[in-house]
C-alpha cells in the first residue's frame, strides 16, 4: 500500500496506526479540534500518536501473512482472558500482532504459541524497551529542526563555546559551516568545565546562537546542565538540547529534559558518558527521555576514559555497529572530543562513518586560535570541515552501497 497522509482525532491516533500500519502512513495528522497545548500544534512529529501505540513488549508472529477473522478472534479471546488486548501492526508484506498489557504471563504465551497458525511470540525483554530495535518505534525517523536523520549523512558543526564578547566570531563561523555543507550549528552557551575558575558560560551567548540561526536558517544545538538552562534554551527556540558527557547519567536532568520536550519539535543530542560502562547503559539513558513522550533522541559517542595515550579520550566510534544492532536511534559521532586535536579529527570522522554512524558533530571555528573553550586545540577550520563532509559523503555511499 503506498504511504499516505491520515487525519484522525487524537483519541483515535493509536488505533489508526495499528489498523493501517505505520509503514503505510506517511504522516499522521491529529485534528486540531482537540485540546492540544499550543506548543503541540507546532510539533511536526506525531508524538502523542506514537505514545499510544509504541509500548509493545511482545509480538505474536504467525506462520501466515495475515490472520483470518476467526484466527484473530481465537487469539483475542486468549489475551482477553489474561487482561490483555491485541494490536495489529500491518507491514508491507505481512502483519504482526502486538500484545498490549502485561505480557509476562507464561501460560498466556504458551497458549498463543500452541495455536497451529502461530510461529512464535517474541517477547522483548529489554531494559530499554522503547529504544529497542524491536520496538514499534523502530520506524520512527528523528528530526532536528525539520531535517530528517538517516537518509544521508548529517553534519552539525560550530564552535565549542560561544564568546558573548565576540559575537561576530560565532556569526561568521555559522555562515562558514553552512557554506561547508553543515545541516546544523552547534555552540556552547553554558560550559561544563573541569576547572571552576575557567569560563563557565553566559546566557547572553544564547542570543548570539539564535541570531546565528536566524541569519543562516540552521537549526542549533546547545548543552544544558540544569533546569534553568533548559527553560531558557527552550524559550529561546533551541532546536536540539545537548546532554554532555558529564551529565549522561544525571537521571533527574534526563527526566526534566524528557518532560520539557514532550510534545515539542525539539530533539536531544545525548552524549555518551566518558565513564559509561556498557552500551546498554547508554541506550537506557536515552530511554529516560523517550519514555516521557518525545522519541527524537540522537546518540552521540564522544570518546571514553581512560584516554588513549596522545588522544583526549579513547575513541569509541567502534560501538556504532553495536548500537545499530540494539536500537533504532540515529548515531551522530563527535570526533572532536574523542581525539581532542584538530589534526586527528578528519581520520576519526572517516572512521565513524565507516562504522555506520548517521552523522558527525564537529567543533569548527573560522579562527580556532581566537575561540574559547576547546577551539584553539580541537576545532577544525571550515576548509577542513568541507573536506571532511565531502570525503565522508563518498565513504557513506561506498559503505552503504548507495
Ligand atoms: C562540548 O560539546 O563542547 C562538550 C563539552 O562535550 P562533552 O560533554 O562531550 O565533553
Ligand atoms: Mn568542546
Amino acid at each position: 500500500m503506498p504511504a499516505r497522509a491520515v487525519r484522525v482525532n487524537r483519541a483515535d491516533a493509536g488505533e489508526a496506526v495499528a489498523r493501517l500500519g505505520k509503514t503505510s502512513i506517511r504522516r499522521l495528522r491529529i485534528r486540531r479540534d482537540f485540546s492540544a497545548a499550543p506548543e503541540e500544534k507546532l510539533c511536526r512529529t506525531p508524538v502523542r500518536g506514537y505514545r499510544r501505540a509504541q509500548f509493545f513488549s511482545a509480538m505474536i508472529i504467525p506462520n501466515v501473512n495475515v490472520l483470518s477473522d476467526g484466527q484473530l478472534k481465537e487469539v483475542t479471546d486468549i489475551l482477553t482472558a489474561y487482561g490483555c488486548k491485541v494490536m495489529v501492526i500491518t507491514g508491507a508484506e505481512r502483519c504482526v500482532y502486538a500484545i498490549v498489557g502485561d505480557e509476562r504471563n507464561d501460560d498466556m504465551v504458551t497458549k498463543i504459541e500452541g495455536l497451529p497458525y502461530i510461529n512464535r511470540v517474541d517477547r522483548i525483554q529489554s531494559p530499554h524497551k522503547l529504544m529497542d530495535i524491536r520496538s514499534s518505534l523502530a520506524t520512527h525517523r528523528v528530526k532536528m529542526g525539520g531535517i530528517v536523520l538517516g537518509s544521508e549523512p548529517f553534519f552539525c558543526a560550530g564552535p565549542c563555546t560561544i564568546d558573548p564578547k565576540n559575537p561576530n566570531l560565532t556569526i561568521e563561523t555559522a555562515h562558514a559551516v553552512k557554506e561547508a555543507g553543515a545541516h546544523a550549528l552547534r555552540g556552547g552557551v553554558w560550559k561544563p568545565r573541569t576547572n571552576p575558575y575557567s569560563y563557565q558560560g553566559d546566557a547572553k551567548a544564547l542570543l548570539v546562537l539564535m541570531e546565528a540561526s536566524r541569519q543562516t536558517g540552521l537549526p542549533v544545538d546547545t548543552e544544558v546542565m540544569d533546569e534553568e538552562h533548559l527553560r531558557l534554551a527552550i524559550e529561546a527556540g533551541v532546536h536540539c538540547i545537548q546532554v554532555g558527557a558529564r551529565n549522561a547519567l544525571n537521571y533527574s536532568l534526563l527526566r526534566q529534559i524528557g518532560e520539557a520536550i514532550a510534545g515539542r519539535d525539539v530533539c536531544v543530542l545525548l552524549k555518551r558518558g566518558m565513564h559509561l560502562g556498557s552500551v546498554q547503559e547508554f541506550i537506557s539513558a536515552a530511554e529516560y527521555i523517550v519514555q516521557l513522550g518525545n522519541p527524537n533522541v540522537i546518540l552521540c559517542p564522544r570518546g571514553t576514559q581512560p584516554t588513549l595515550d596522545g588522544y583526549r579520550n579513547h575513541p569509541d566510534e567502534s560501538i556504532v555497529p553495536l548500537l545499530k544492532e540494539r536500537t533504532w536511534a540515529p548515531v551522530v559521532v563527535d570526533p572532536s572530543h574523542s581525539v581532542g586535536k584538530a589534526a586527528y579529527v578528519p581520520a576519526a570522522s572517516l572512521a565513524a562513518i565507516a562504522y555506520g554512524a548517521d552523522g558527525l558533530c564537529i567543533e569548527c571555528n573560522v579562527h580556532p586560535g581566537k575561540g574559547i573553550g576547546d577551539d584553539p586545540k580541537q576545532a577544525v577550520t571550515p576548509e577542513v570541515l568541507r573536506r571532511i563532509i565531502s570525503q565522508t559523503r563518498e565513504l557513506w555511499r561506498i559503505a552503504r552501497g548507495a
